[in-house]
């Protein structure tokens, strides 16, 4: 798992960070790595997970790092919304937003739940049969 370990202020392009060093997503909110970026605006980022478990998968991404949604708190009620609105959109933009495809939004929380990146992201995931229960 990532850490972070700076203090907590504004980062470039829009991040806002709570403490130690920029994630992973910071950076790609940054532009200080590369990402193929499907959607931008105030809040959020969407861009493709460079380790893709179906044919789409995007991690919807909010500019304020809020480490995980279990550490969520009331003040973050409309980006967490956000999030959710910006995935259908997604799904819409790549053609999955239908009954007859369809789509799985997860959100990884912690250890067992198999978090590696401690920036709440949203996964997207469509253009396949997906199982479940999940493993
Ligand atoms: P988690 O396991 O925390 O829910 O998901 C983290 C996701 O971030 C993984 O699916 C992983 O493939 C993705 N990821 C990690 N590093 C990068 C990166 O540098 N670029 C992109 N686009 N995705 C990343």
């Amino acid at each position: 798992m990532e850490d972070r370990d700076t203090p907590p202020g504004f980062g470039p392009a829009g991040s806002v960070f709570t403490g130690n060093a920029m994630t992973i997503f910071e950076k790609i909110i940054a532009r200080e790595i590369p990402g193929d970026i499907e959607h931008e605006d105030d809040r959020c980022i969407a861009f493709h997970d460079i380790q893709p478990q179906a044919p789409i998968h995007v991690l919807i991404v909010p500019k304020k790092v809020i480490p995980r949604v279990g550490e969520a708190t009331a003040e973050d009620e409309a980006v967490l919304g956000h999030l959710l609105l910006v995935a259908g959109q997604v799904a819409s933009q790549l053609g999955v937003n239908s009954t007859d495809k369809g789509f799985r939004l997860v959100i990884n929380n912690g250890s067992n739940g198999g978090e590696a990146v401690p920036h709440l992201h949203v996964h997207l995931l469509a253009g396949r049969s997906l199982q479940w229960p999940p493993g």
